[in-house]
Order: structure tokens, then C-alpha cells, then sequence
């Protein structure tokens, strides 16, 4: 191995409330495929898995151009993966005390560089190599006591809460050194809590509500509805855009599209305007509860908050939710649109929901639609539609694309 200081290690933390006993091996499992699958594009990566931690290296580091900067993007890449709390970038240095502190003081200097400080700061070592010099609470101390004074002047030792921490990780073949961590988006592994379908229309709101099932640990499909030809091929691609983009939270994504001006010229022709988005919803449900049975899916998710448009009363909710044959997941049910554009903003969705094509939603809209929907009447303006054969034609219409999450954000 290299000797010269370098980024040669990530290590992988994750959130351990969740678990105990057997689910731990599984949820790890879990966490590492999906890694995997993140990263796969980026560089072949070695991932272990000891004693509560996972770490991840290049495999061939000698192969790539530059591996520190490669090691770098496949951090910025795991951050994205759910079910990882945080990761830090550690510098390889030899099992020598002198050598790691006088690689931490420089660490330290380049940290420091910009900063006023006092920055308050922790040392903590962890020792898998019991043969090791010394304790991981010598090796603290020992690494403490060496920080030069000219960095002492802008660092002040914190035990609990200290804003950087100084890490030391001696294993049995070399030692790790890292300042600080990088925040995953926590959550639990994509496949680990099964499968749901998220409804998915071009607006804020429904990306996302599928990235929260995602991040809740819940393998998401996306199903969006087209009405060709009153809406066309720009709604198409933006939709796959929206895909896309969220795919890469999970290592594999179908996006179903579903024809559907059929069955909203039905309900304009034989059904009571004011109805006609409840109704619309309803038959999204149905489709959307047959997509999702079909690959053992357990839930819906959909977009939807308390409040949020006219149609998003209580009344017009439990009419909606009423033809679907599974759970509707609603991860969004008590968000502000502010906060949720802050979320979409930071999963790099808003920008692609804010571009302005037309929903299928919008196509035959009434003038008054009902706002506080009674679910009687939605069913004896139901009796005019044949809701079987609408379903089937709609279901046999399917376009399917599937996406993996190789790729990086763009
Ligand atoms: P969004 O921002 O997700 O469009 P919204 O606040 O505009 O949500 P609605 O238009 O009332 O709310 O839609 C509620 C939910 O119904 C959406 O979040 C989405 O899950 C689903 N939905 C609505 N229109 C469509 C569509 N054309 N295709 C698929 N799902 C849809
Ligand atoms: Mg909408």
C-alpha cells in the first residue's frame, strides 16, 4: 500500500434504533446492495460490513486517474442512499502514532485555514486492533497534546456536541483519519419495508411524497396518467424527467404511464361536472391499486395535504381514497407548500415539477368543481360509466420504463 496521506476509506454510519437482533444483518444487507447499486457507475467499490460499520473502498484505486477524487464523488453519491446517517472521507496513513497525529495537524491547518474559531473540536479514536500502542483513549490524548498552538488558538475541546470531530480509526492494516461527517438523509433501506406505488403528476408536491416512501424504506413505483391527445409528448417527458430524477434514491424504478383520456371523456359525458376531478382521482386509485397488487405492492402514496388546493378537503379525500383497494400513504398530509418546495428544492426536483406543461387533471375542468364531495354521489354518477371496461382498456395501455440508479445528479 501508498503511504502518502490520501483519501483511501469512506466510512458508512447508519441509524441503529431500528435495529436489533436479526433485522440488523438484513437491514445491512439491505443497505450495502443498495450502495452497490448507487455507486456501480461511478467505480468498481469494496464494501465491508464489521462490528456495526461499513466501510467503502475503490477496488482498484491504482486503475483510476484519480482515485482520491473518485473516493470524493462516491461519498457525495452514498449521501443520497436512505437508510445512511453519514459518511466521512478518511485519510490512510501507517499504525504509528507520530505519523497519525502529525497527519491530523495538518488536516487540521487546512480546516482551519479560514476560520476565527474558536471551532469547539473532539478527538475520537476507535481501536479494532487490540495490539495497538495504545488505548483508543491514549491515542486521544496523545493526538490532543500534539495539536500545535498556533490551531489551539482557534479550537476549543468539547466532549458532548463539539462542531468537529477529529477521527481516528486504527484497524489491523492501517490507520484512518477523518474531520468531521457529511449528513445522509437517514431513513431506512429502499426494499427493507416492501413495495408501494406513488402516484406521480407533474406538480411539487407527488416526487416528493414518493421520495419520503423511499427514504421510509418502501421500494417506490411511479404511475402517472396521459390523456393523448389532448395532452402530449411535453407532459411525457417531463414526467420522465420527474422519474428519473427520483429513481436514484433506490436502486431500480418503474415508471408506469397510464392512457387516460378515455376514461375522462366518459366522465364528461355521462357524469355530473362538478365531479369530474373527484372521479378522475378515483379511477387513479382503482389503476393504481391494480398496478401495485400486480408486483405484491402494499400501499398507495400520493402527494396530497390537508387544505392544500380546493379538492384536498377532508370530504373530497375519504371520496377519493374510498376506491382504492390498498393503504393511501400521504407523506406530505400535514406539510406546508413552502416546506415542501424547500424538500423538493434539496432532492433537485422543483426546477423539473416547475416546468409549465399541462396536467391530465386540467383537461375538461369544470367551472365549480365540488368541493365538499359526498362519496353516495360519486358512486350514482359512477352507475353511467363502465368502470370495468374503462379499467381494462386504461391497464392494458401501460407503457412501462424502468430506470436503475446508477447515475448521478445531474
Ligand atoms: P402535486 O403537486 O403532486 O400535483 P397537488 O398539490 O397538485 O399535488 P392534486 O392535484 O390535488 O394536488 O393531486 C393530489 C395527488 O393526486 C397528487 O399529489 C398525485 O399523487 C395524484 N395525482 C394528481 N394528478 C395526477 C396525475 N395526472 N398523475 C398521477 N397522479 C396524480
Ligand atoms: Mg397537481
Amino acid at each position: 500500500m501508498n503511504d502518502l496521506p490520501r483519501p483511501e476509506l469512506i466510512l458508512v454510519r447508519y441509524g441503529e434504533l431500528a435495529l436489533k437482533g436479526k433485522n440488523r444483518s438484513a437491514f445491512e444487507r439491505k443497505l450495502v446492495e443498495n450502495m452497490s447499486a448507487a455507486t456501480a457507475a461511478i467505480a468498481p467499490v469494496r464494501y465491508e460490513r464489521s462490528r456495526g460499520r461499513i466501510t467503502a473502498a475503490l477496488k482498484r484505486p491504482e486503475e483510476q486517474a484519480d482515485a482520491p477524487a473518485t473516493l470524493q464523488r462516491i461519498a457525495r453519491r452514498l449521501q443520497e442512499v436512505p437508510g445512511l446517517s453519514s459518511v466521512s472521507v478518511c485519510i490512510g496513513v501507517p499504525k504509528d502514532p507520530a505519523v497519525i497525529s502529525a497527519v491530523v495537524n495538518a488536516e487540521l491547518a487546512e480546516r482551519l485555514e479560514f476560520e476565527r474559531g474558536p471551532v469547539t473540536f473532539r478527538v475520537s479514536s476507535r481501536r479494532a486492533d487490540k495490539a495497538f500502542e495504545l488505548t483508543s483513549v491514549e491515542l486521544d490524548r496523545y493526538v490532543a497534546e500534539r495539536i500545535p498552538p498556533e490551531l489551539w488558538d482557534k479550537l476549543e475541546a468539547k466532549l458532548k456536541g463539539a462542531e468537529l470531530e477529529i477521527g481516528i480509526e486504527v484497524r489491523p492494516e492501517r490507520a484512518f483519519v477523518y474531520l468531521g461527517r457529511h449528513a445522509g438523509i437517514g431513513g431506512l433501506p429502499v426494499g427493507s419495508l416492501g413495495r408501494a406505488v406513488c402516484l406521480l403528476s407533474g406538480g411539487i408536491d407527488s416526487p416528493v411524497a414518493a421520495y419520503y416512501a423511499m427514504k421510509r424504506g418502501c421500494r417506490t413505483d411511479l404511475l402517472s396518467f396521459l390523456s393523448p391527445p389532448y395532452i402530449g409528448a411535453s407532459t411525457r417527458a417531463k414526467l420522465i424527467d420527474l422519474a428519473r430524477s427520483i429513481a436514484r434514491f433506490q436502486p431500480r424504478t418503474r415508471l408506469y404511464l397510464a392512457p387516460f383520456a378515455e376514461i375522462q371523456e366518459a366522465i364528461r359525458d355521462l357524469c355530473p361536472a362538478p365531479y369530474r376531478t373527484i372521479l378522475y382521482r378515483r379511477f387513479m386509485q382503482r389503476i393504481g391499486s391494480k398496478v401495485a397488487k400486480r408486483n405484491r405492492g402494499r400501499a398507495l402514496v400520493t402527494g396530497e395535504s390537508i387544505g392544500q388546493v380546493a379538492s384536498q378537503t377532508l370530504e373530497n379525500i375519504a371520496c377519493i381514497e374510498a376506491a382504492s383497494a390498498l393503504p393511501v400513504l400521504r407523506p406530505l398530509i400535514g406539510f406546508d407548500k413552502t416546506e415542501t418546495t424547500d424538500v423538493a428544492r434539496r432532492i433537485g426536483t422543483l426546477e423539473l415539477s416547475n416546468r409549465p406543461e399541462p396536467d391530465c387533471c386540467t383537461v375538461f375542468m369544470p367551472d365549480s368543481p365540488m368541493i365538499f364531495g359526498k362519496l353516495e354521489d360519486c358512486l350514482a354518477a359512477e352507475e353511467a360509466l363502465d368502470i370495468q371496461g374503462l379499467l381494462m382498456r386504461s391497464l392494458k395501455g401501460i407503457e412501462v420504463i424502468e430506470f436503475e440508479a446508477g447515475q448521478e445528479r445531474a
